[in-house]
């Protein structure tokens, strides 16, 4: 069996909504923040691969503001695409897609504008342009790439590689509250988990990641180091022991984590719980 690494931390938050999604095949009702998270997940993954032909696009000297309109004018053409294919999800959550735009329109130039300024930056210190310019910039970004192994029991799909000549470095993009320090636990064991399937696929150790919190624009550091490999591992075994399990594990006792949650009123409906264990444990005993 392989999980994939998102389970990770599904189950660090509840394993009872481990449970409920997993094996009694629930689904939390969509939020705007996780569509609107989707839309900047597509548009991430849009720039990177269209990152080559604008750096290549540049064939001579051009002033800061000239590259910044470039950049601006590709990704708002990008952005408006990734709303235009999530628009099913907005409407389930009833934003339109002008306010879709409105609220992502500050984030997307100011990240042209990064990128830009970026590009004018490594053109001044190395008078170079073209091809040439996109053949010698680094970090390189390589964009959802799906991984997966045996030995560990993990797939998924890593949001962003940075690739430094030989060296890769995992990237996680988050939307939502950004920890005062450091990363969420569950956020440190998704990159952990990535970095080993990394590990595996490129061949080469993996030493560091990092998490983007898209909404504050900060990228946290995360070393990798032994005991998180094994905190990988263990936690990979209990996940797959409450998939396996006829039993519906305890609440989780932690008012804002339910709060939070999309299933919390099935979950505190015993009755309804009751009938979809049973439908479940049919189910199960006729396959
Ligand atoms: S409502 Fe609470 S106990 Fe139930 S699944 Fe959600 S987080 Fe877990």
């Amino acid at each position: 069996m392989k999980i994939p690494v998102s389970l990770l931390s599904t189950y660090l938050y509840c394993s009872r909504k481990l449970f409920l999604e997993r094996v009694l095949l629930l689904e939390e009702p969509p939020k705007e923040s996780v569509v609107m998270g989707s839309i900047r997940h597509e548009f991430y993954d849009s720039i990177n691969k269209k990152e080559e032909g604008i750096v290549s696009s540049i064939t001579k000297k051009v002033p800061l503001d000239s590259i910044k309109s470039l950049y601006r004018k590709e990704y708002l053409a990008i952005l408006w695409k990734a709303i235009t294919n999530n628009k099913r999800m907005l409407d389930e959550v009833n934003i339109n897609m002008p306010d879709a735009y409105k609220k992502s329109f500050q984030f997307i130039t100011e990240e042209a504008s990064l990128r830009a300024t970026n590009i004018f930056k490594f053109i001044e210190a190395n008078e170079v342009f073209g091809e040439e310019l996109w053949q010698r910039l680094t970090p390189k970004i390589m964009s959802e790439l799906r991984v997966e192994s045996d030995v560990l029991k993990l797939k998924g799909i890593v949001d962003q590689i940075h690739v430094y000549d030989k060296e890769y470095v995992p990237f996680e993009l988050k939307t939502g509250k950004v920890p005062q320090d450091g990363v969420w636990p569950s956020h440190r064991i998704q990159i952990a988990a990535y970095s080993l399937l990394l590990q595996e696929h490129f061949n080469t150790p993996i030493k560091e990641g990092y998490i983007f919190y898209l909404d504050t624009k900060e990228r946290r550091h995360i070393a990798i180091n032994q005991f998180m490999v094994e905190e990988v591992m263990r936690i990979v075994d209990e996940v797959i022991a409450v998939i396996e399990s006829k039993d519906l594990p305890e609440f989780c006792n932690n008012e804002n984590k339910c709060r939070k949650c999309g299933l919390r009123q099935v979950c505190y409906n015993e009755e309804e719980i009751k009938n979809l264990i049973k439908v479940r444990t049919n189910l199960r005993n006729h396959s």
